[in-house]
């Protein structure tokens, strides 16, 4: 495992350690070339499709379960999001193969197009393959992955089992107010937009937490116009992003947020415009599987935690089509898409061992 992540570290690898390999750049096309040759080393029939997905499958017509991930990352990416999965699938092919075991001639190998959104909204790789052909030969798809989060490191857990992953809804937000002279204008008289906007933001960990306590939100940038330090902001616009693992729990979501906002507004004589930009469906994973990664985790006597994804992965694409499940291993720190993307070895094989475990439980032996 630590070689092989190593040996394809090296392909876009960066001085600080971090690795750029932009979805379609020369870098990652090296590297899917590099994947398919190691899938044909290790016995399977493999190569690139229309869109750059490396997909390998052992002789034959399956059906197969699918394992894998993604090796594009985002610039000054980390050396394990997405290559970690796909080179612990190549690992439990090997091995399955290496000791003649009849569950090697029923699993394939995936590492998926642009994952990570870098030209578009990402999944480019998983929707294409979900419409062609070989989606006919799956029976299911496991994806290991590190967290990319806090979450187990913090609670001492050296694995997770993935029950749901997050749905992302978007809304574009514009409070306006009146421009006017920051020194002439008592606070009583002005229609202050990023007054509103702050009172707001500062409520809405509270607002969303009364929801749903799964519920996160965020305001990443905020604009205030016209902008200069001497003028009291006329408009305030931001774009508002709220992830659940819980489909109702966000559309109940939509309604309080407008809500809060409008009467925010009114206070502050603020108009409110509040428009849904995107929405991303959350999606559960198979319980037939994250029962089978259960008995795994329970069995390998790990301390280990159920718990939803709050980044969006390949498995939520496959999963509208196929039963999926995933797998994590702690991130140290909680960072990720960052060249100090950090699992020690000893967890990244404990992670390896649980995606073979858990393949032969959901074949049945
Ligand atoms: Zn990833």
């Amino acid at each position: 495992m630590a070689e092989s992540l190593a040996e394809l570290a090296r392909i876009g690898g960066r001085p600080d350690g971090g690795v750029d390999r932009l979805a379609g750049s020369p870098a990652d096309v090296e590297a899917r070339q590099w994947l398919a040759a190691r899938m044909r080393e290790a016995g399977l029939e493999a190569g690139l499709d229309e869109v750059n997905n490396v997909f390998g499958h052992p002789p034959g017509a399956g059906p197969w379960l699918l394992l894998g991930s993604h090796t594009d990352t985002v610039p000054a990416g980390g050396r394990l999001d997405g290559a970690y999965g796909v080179l612990a699938a190549l690992e439990v092919y090997q091995a399955l193969a290496t000791a003649g075991h009849p569950a090697a001639a029923r699993v394939a190998l995936v590492s998926f197009h642009d994952e990570e959104g870098v030209s578009g909204h990402g999944f480019e790789g998983s929707e294409h393959f979900c419409a062609s052909a070989p989606l006919a030969s799956i029976s299911g798809y496991l994806e290991l992955h590190i967290e990319q989060g806090p979450r187990l490191e913090a609670e001492g857990l050296e694995l997770g089992v993935v029950d749901a992953i997050v749905g992302i809804d978007r809304y574009d937000v514009a409070l306006i107010g009146q421009a006017n002279h920051a020194g002439t204008t008592p606070f009583s008289y002005r229609r202050d937009a990023g007054r509103a906007a702050t009172r707001f933001i500062g409520g809405l960990r509270e607002l969303v937490q009364a929801i749903e306590p799964r519920m996160v939100a965020n305001v990443g940038a905020l604009q205030l116009e016209p902008g200069a330090p001497n003028v009291v902001p006329g408009a305030a616009r931001f774009v508002l992003e709220v992830r659940c693992p819980e489909p109702a729990a966000l559309g109940a979501a939509r309604a309080r947020l407008e809500d809060e906002l409008g009467r925010i507004a009114t206070e502050e004589g603020c108009q409110l415009e509040f428009t849904p930009q995107t929405s991303w469906p959350a999606m559960a994973m198979f319980p037939g599987y994250v029962a089978a990664l259960e008995r795994v985790a329970q069995r390998s006597g790990l301390p280990w935690r159920r718990l939803e994804s709050g980044a969006g992965h390949d498995a939520e694409i496959l999963a509208r089509h196929v039963p999926a499940a995933m797998l994590f291993v702690p991130s140290h720190e909680g960072l990720s898409h960052s060249p100090r993307e950090h699992t020690d070895d000893r967890l990244l094989a404990q992670g390896c061992q649980a995606l073979l475990d858990g393949t032969l439980e959901i074949l049945g032996g």
